[in-house]
């Protein structure tokens, strides 16, 4: 029989005896009034020691107890036991959590919502020389890089910061917060020394490499192009190599010039100037036009007068290349269309060809140096691979972005968004 059970039956027995002894002597609501009192002291009592019993957090031996009372004495303190063991678990797995954040070669620091530091590991103590006293305190006190406290607010932390490491400046970090929870945020930073060093080295040498091939490209083409002077047609393969020499010397001098300008793009220092667009595109589509043999099929529409900031240069060598592949990767007769045009948030630059198009799964690699879309052509197309890559790095050296919409055997358009924020006024410059 459970114990609640046991205290209904009990209950029950003294009202019986109760019931007799009332008929006996006659006196059976005073007796009744007598049970009531003493089942009311005794569960008062028991209420008041179970609640000290609890005040005391339960600790210590149980309370001796008889009947339902010691199955809720016993289910507490079981609940209690199992809380215990859950919470030394937790505790152990936040430990455990701690020691390997702890020992994580990259720096992590948990910021609170006002930008104050909750927590470091060591890395980060070590990285950005922070200190434990330095707990509670705002982080663009102790990080003092503006690009860093641009980064943190702005709140858009889906790009990184790379930073020097304010212990030693030939440490190169890329900086990172991830928000999380409410309100949280946590920063985590990463030595890329090594990679930015790589980089440099990979930069340097194509840049050297290119700048020594120029001089003997230089002396190939010009004897070639006195061998094919001298040529008396007596040969004719002789002849047709001079040309085939002729047309791979110029293909590598292509080749040079695009590496040495991605080079550039890489490496220096931006300028600003305010550049006149829509006197820049009729002057590319000029001689564009020219290169196609005056066939007068690019159509340009201005539909802004808006200048932006940047650098012409680069804008012309991005927008030549747009225009340069849009005629050659769409037939003699179709046309082409350049559109200068703007809308609330960007000025737009467009390239519109109905040529060959590409496919779905090309698009994403456009940009990638030495990328060239492999098709069967009537004719083959001669190009380096690397034109889209310029043009992806000479738009983001003015923040802009590259747009590409085609369809196989319909035609491409290549637009470039430029922030309206670089609007300029050719006067003022
Ligand atoms: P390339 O020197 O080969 O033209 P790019 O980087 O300019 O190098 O272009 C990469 C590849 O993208 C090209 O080889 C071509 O296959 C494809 N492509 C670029 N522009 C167009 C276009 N307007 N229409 C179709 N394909 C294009």
């Amino acid at each position: 029989m459970n114990a609640w059970n046991k205290e209904l039956f009990t209950l029950l027995w003294l009202l019986i005896a109760i019931t007799i002894l009332g008929a006996l002597t006659g006196h059976f609501i005073a007796l009744l009034f007598l049970l009531m009192l003493f089942v009311i002291i005794k569960q008062i009592t028991q209420i008041n020691r179970f609640e000290k019993w609890m005040r005391s957090g339960g600790r210590g031996k149980l309370p001796k107890t008889t009947g339902i009372w010691e199955e809720i004495y016993y289910h507490v303190y079981r609940l209690r036991k199992s809380e215990k063991r859950r919470k030394k678990k937790l505790s152990t797995m936040i430990d455990q959590l701690r020691q390997s954040t702890e020992a994580l070669p990259d720096a992590a620091i948990v910021l609170g919502i006002n930008d104050e530091i909750d927590w470091t590991n060591k890395a980060a103590r070590n990285i950005f020389g922070l200190l434990q006293v330095d707990k509670g305190q705002r982080i663009q006190n102790l990080i003092r890089y503006p690009e860093f406290i641009r980064y943190l607010k702005t709140g858009n932390y889906k790009e990184s910061v790379i930073l020097p490491s304010p212990t030693d400046n030939r440490v190169t970090l890329e900086v990172r917060i991830i928000p999380y929870g409410t309100g949280l945020r946590l920063l985590l930073a990463q030595d890329i020394s090594q990679i930015k060093k790589m980089e440099r080295m990979r930069k340097d040498f194509v840049a050297n490499v290119s700048h020594e091939l120029r001089t003997p490209l230089t002396v190939l083409k010009g004897y070639l192009e006195t061998l094919l002077d001298m040529d008396d047609q007596h040969s004719p393969l002789l002849t047709s190599s001079f040309i085939q020499m002729q047309g791979q010397t110029e293909r590598m001098e292509h080749l040079v010039d695009d590496l040495l300008l991605l080079t550039r793009l890489e490496t220096q220092q931006k300028k600003t100037e305010c550049v006149d667009v829509p006197s820049l595109l009729e002057k590319i589509c000029e001689e564009g036009d020219n290169l196609d043999n005056g066939l007068g099929r690019i159509k340009l529409n201005i539909e802004t007068g808006a200048n932006i900031i940047g650098e012409e240069q680069d804008l012309r060598s991005a927008f030549t290349n747009l225009l340069g592949n849009a005629l050659k990767y769409s037939q003699v007769d179709s046309p082409i269309t350049i559109r200068w045009y703007q809308n609330t948030k960007s000025l737009i630059l467009s390239v519109e060809d109905q040529g060959e198009g590409i496919s779905k799964n090309d698009i994403p690699r456009l940009t990638e140096r030495f990328f060239r879309v492999e098709t069967k052509r009537p004719k083959k197309i001669s190009g380096t691979g690397l034109g889209l890559a310029i043009v992806k790095h000479v738009l983001m050296r003015h923040d802009a972005r590259l747009n590409i919409s085609s369809e196989l055997g319909k035609g491409s358009c290549f637009s470039c968004y430029f922030p309206i924020e670089r609007i300029c006024n050719k006067q003022e410059a």
